[in-house]
């Protein structure tokens, strides 16, 4: 393991005032504001706004994006035509985040971009180069996106998702500002708690993890022990949302070196086809997928270690969840003859076959039925 390449992303904890004395301070003269008006309200980000109107030529995309698609991505680059950004600023979820990347990795400052094109593409991996950066400010805890260099286009038709995944896209600079993310809600912050677990253990078990990415990912799941159910108990306590950041970004950094496993590919049909959200549908597996990886990867004591004392790993995620997120698929409206299909979509290339024990479709199902 090179860990030369570390992470580049500058990541700076702020508070809302300080989020914009920095971005006032940013060596930019145009700027994409990518931030849709739920959040502007949501995080009284009037002032903020106003300000970087002064300073910068802005280009505000307000489209609320939750998984962005290659249509959303021809709009906001039809939006951007001709403007010749320096930098993209994007404050909301990981959606947000994956939007930004989308729009660098697809900006063309002539002709207009079909939504064809994006999926060319996005089939063959490739990006246009140029040098905008991007500054992200995630507004929930847990999706990492601030800190990896990929992020998922879902497809429109909803047959595939695609994942696009270059060095350029990792972002420049990540604001954290713990006070945003006070405002989630209990399933949201349940979600995105779940997803930055998933990320760590998945990063833990893969087969790139290392000493270093190991030791990342303890002390993530460590902190989201210590503290989720603190947060959820005094959601409006930033000091304690500042913990679960840190867990966030440490889970971001172990699996920006690693990518995900088994997890991660199983929830994507989960997501894209039965609306799951994320964070749940890849912790519907996590246990499971625990056990068939028993004995296949190092420091599996210490990990288990984390939740001996909650009962394990199954047990810890259903005290969580409570009754407000269920991690059966019954709950979701799907029916067990689906299950097959499901597992058959769940093969994504760089996660399942990133697992530390090999899966066919088979183990798929009944991993699959025993969350059902
Ligand atoms: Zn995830």
């Amino acid at each position: 393991m090179v860990y030369s390449d570390f992470c580049r992303t500058n990541i700076e904890f702020v508070n809302a005032g300080q989020l914009q004395d920095c971005c006032l301070r940013l060596p930019y003269r145009k700027l994409v504001l990518i931030m849709s008006e739920q959040a502007h309200r949501r995080y009284r980000l009037e002032n903020f706004v106003h300000a970087l109107e002064e300073q910068y030529e802005l280009l505000w995309i307000k489209e609320s994006v939750s998984y962005p698609t290659q249509g959303m991505l021809k709009s906001g680059l039809d939006a951007l035509r001709g403007f010749e950004p320096e930098a993209i600023l994007a404050v909301g979820g990981g959606s947000a985040i994956d939007f930004a990347k989308g729009m660098k990795a697809f900006y063309n400052s002539g002709e207009e971009v079909t939504a064809g094109a994006i999926t060319e593409h996005l089939q063959k991996k490739q990006i246009r180069e140029n040098q905008i950066d991007i500054i992200a400010v995630p507004t929930t805890a847990g999706t990492g996106a601030e800190v990896t260099k990929w992020a998922t286009i879902w497809d429109d038709d909803k047959r595939c998702k695609y994942s696009i995944d270059q060095d350029a896209l990792k972002p420049d600079q990540a604001y954290i500002v713990p006070e945003f993310v006070a405002q989630a809600d209990r399933k949201l912050t349940i979600t995105t708690g779940l997803d930055s677990m998933a990320h760590a253990m998945e990063a833990y078990w893969s087969k790139k993890s290392s000493p270093l990415v190991r030791g990342l990912a303890r002390e993530s799941i460590r902190t989201t022990i210590q503290y989720l159910e603190q947060i959820l108990r005094n959601p409006s306590d930033v000091s304690l949302r500042e913990k679960q950041c840190v867990a966030s970004v440490l889970s971001g950094l172990a699996f920006s070196m690693t990518r995900t496993t088994a997890c991660h590919s199983i929830s994507y049909p989960l997501t894209m086809q039965y609306h799951i959200p994320h964070g749940t549908a890849v912790a519907m597996t996590l246990a499971q997928v625990a056990e068939r990886n028993q004995g296949a990867f190092e420091e599996e004591e210490e990990l288990l270690a984390l939740f001996a004392e909650h009962g394990g790993i199954r047990a810890y995620l259903e005290r969580v969840c409570g009754t407000e997120v269920s991690l059966n698929l019954r709950d979701y409206q799907i029916t067990k003859e689906a299950i097959a299909d499901i597992a058959h979509s769940s093969f994504t290339l760089g996660r399942m076959d990133n697992n530390p024990v090999e899966l066919d479709a088979e183990d798929v199902i009944e991993i699959l039925e025993s969350t059902y």
